[in-house]
């Protein structure tokens, strides 16, 4: 599905490196830049990788809260990351691993256990040289193991941190070892005086200097910029910046976040960076396949309306899904609009308002009890009123929570997640999980294969039977219900083949109402969206065109 993120050529010789900051202010983009950056290479035929230091001290973001730090994203060999990882995989189809992330928590345990082994031999450890030597041989094995072509290194943050400075200090000595071989690319925002009528570039000059006074010659600026930018201003800040006046590049709002590559390649940010690491430009892509899902997003005019049940009602929390949502929208050529229901506010009087104009519900992840039970709702009034349903993970038990207490008549029934002594613990804590003490990375996590029960809706949706697909949860699908739930009509069709774990739910007799305990959305591309999202948001357009031909006819 994914090209290999271990492909041993590389048609460059020596790998070249990419260095990614940002100042002036945070979110500005600098996951998406690192991925058209990426995009654009590879669209030249180059093996290229990107790779995010976080510089926070958690091991990794599994443990953050998801309004502390949006989505938790999983990589196929089971490593807990950061949203942007999913961008990167998101544009260029690559798949990332536990090598593409990582935070100062990581460098630094990695630093004191060897400092335990004694493998500094008596040496004092100091942030320079020993935690900014570890921070180079993370990067540097990028371009070792994997021989990739182009190294992309995203730095979290903003340049001015007290935390980026260790990586800040391992990119400048980066940039003096390998010479030609380093690109730095920095990522500023010129904001617009409404008043004055101007575009302000002072923040940027000052944020420059900032780098230059750590030792960092950027050479590559990229502007944010709500607001075109005129030549005079690139010149001024090319003067002011010791910048080329080419490698000034605007970054300016988008309608979408997949125009930003072709807007990057208009104006030539991938050319710079191959003449600024000497090689051959060459003919520019013509990015046909991006193109074209392109206008098809712009030809899909027509909406879907699609509620998100969850507990958080912030975009950053649901990345994955809305993206896979987005992707799939567009190759069935409709726009899906989502809607966040928030499930704690769901109850019995209010549901059919709250879900009202929706053709299809997706009951999404989550952790803990709070919400829980608006989403046992949510289910429920899918089921009974057949509307398109999609439970992933958390959202998956919550359907078979609801199946035994609706239909199999456990009104105990629940997940030992949110009830320890249910009795009907249709939903159980793993054998394995049952000791583990320690919350951080010791879930179920990463790719896991699943066999597809042939003839099922899921199978077809896939069009084949063996799938492998990446999990994050604790509890499962508790085997001893197996028979009582096939024969009350939701099938158990998908199974881990070497443990048995149900992994995907599903009632044949509905439109489409499908639980999987995995989570498809983090393995959905722009170029290859995710089956089974694109099979519900096909039935979701299936229910309202249904539903205006009612309309039509009372
Ligand atoms: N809390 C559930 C579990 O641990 C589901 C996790 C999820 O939705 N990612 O099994």
């Amino acid at each position: 599905m994914f090209e290999s993120s271990s492909k041993k050529t590389n048609i460059v010789g020596e790998t070249k490196y990419i260095f990614v900051t940002g100042g002036v202010a945070s979110s500005l983009g600098k996951g998406i830049i690192s991925s058209s950056v990426g995009k654009l290479l590879q669209a030249r035929g180059y093996n290229i990788t990107i790779q995010k230091f976080d510089p926070y001290i958690n091991i990794d973001p599994g443990t953050l809260n998801p309004y502390e730090h949006g989505e938790c994203y999983v990589t196929v060999d089971g490593q807990e990351t950061d949203l942007d990882l999913g961008h990167y995989e998101r544009f260029t189809g690559i798949q990332t691993t536990r090598a593409n992330n990582i935070t100062t928590g990581r460098i630094y345990q990695s630093v004191i256990e060897k400092e335990r082994r004694g493998d500094y031999l008596g040496k004092t450890i100091q942030v320079v040289p020993h935690i900014t030597d570890e921070i180079k041989r993370n990067i540097k094995l990028m371009g070792k193991k994997y021989k990739f072509d182009f190294v992309i290194t995203e730095i979290g943050g903003t340049v001015g941190d007290i935390e980026s400075l260790p990586f800040l200090e391992a990119i400048r000595q980066l940039r003096w070892e390998l010479g030609k071989n380093a690109v730095a690319i920095h990522l500023t925002y010129v904001p617009y005086l409404a008043a004055a009528k101007e575009l302000k570039t002072k923040p940027t000059q000052t944020s420059v200097k900032q780098l230059q006074s750590l030792g960092i010659q950027p050479d590559i600026l990229v502007l944010r910029t709500e607001h075109e930018l005129n030549a005079d201003i690139r010149r001024k800040v090319a003067h002011f910046c010791n910048v080329d006046e080419e490698a000034v590049i605007q970054s300016m709002d988008m309608p979408s976040i997949y125009e930003v590559p072709l807007s990057m390649q208009a104006q030539g940010l991938d050319a710079i960076i191959l003449r600024k690491t000497g090689m051959p430009v060459g003919e520019t892509p013509a990015l046909g396949p991006w193109r074209s899902f392109l206008e098809r997003r712009k030809n899909a005019t027509e909406v879907v309306d699609i509620a998100l049940v969850g507990k958080y009602d912030l975009q950053d929390a649901y990345k994955s899904i809305l993206e896979s949502l987005a992707h799939a929208g567009t190759y069935n050529d409709y726009k899906v609009k989502p809607h966040f229901v928030n499930s704690e506010k769901l109850t019995r009087e209010n549901i059919a308002d709250m879900l009202a104009g929706m053709s299809g519900v997706v009951i999404c992840p989550g952790f803990g009890q709070r919400g829980t039970e608006g989403k046992i709702l949510a289910a429920e009034y899918a089921r009974t009123h057949d509307i398109p349903a999609f439970g992933i993970c958390l959202g998956m038990q919550m359907m078979v929570i609801e199946f035994a207490r609706n239909v199999l008549g456990y009104a105990d029934a629940n997940s030992r997640e949110m009830d320890e002594k249910t009795p009907h613990n249709v939903i159980d804590i793993m054998e394995e999980q049952k000791n583990i003490t320690q919350m951080g990375g010791t879930m179920r996590l990463g790719a896991y294969d699943c066999e597809v029960r042939p003839g099922s809706r899921t199978a077809e949706a896939y069009g084949q039977t063996h799938i492998s697909e990446r999990h994050r949860h604790r509890y499962e699908f508790n085997n001893h219900y197996i028979g009582e739930y096939e024969q009350a009509g939701m099938q158990c069709v998908g199974t881990n083949p070497d443990s048995n774990l149900v992994e995907i739910v599903e009632i044949p007799t509905l439109r489409w109402y499908i639980g999987t305990q995995f989570h498809p959305e983090y393995s959905s591309t722009v170029l290859k969206p995710h089956p089974l999202f694109m099979s519900f948001v096909k039935a979701a357009i299936g229910y309202l065109k249904d539903s205006q031909a009612q309309d039509k006819k009372d």
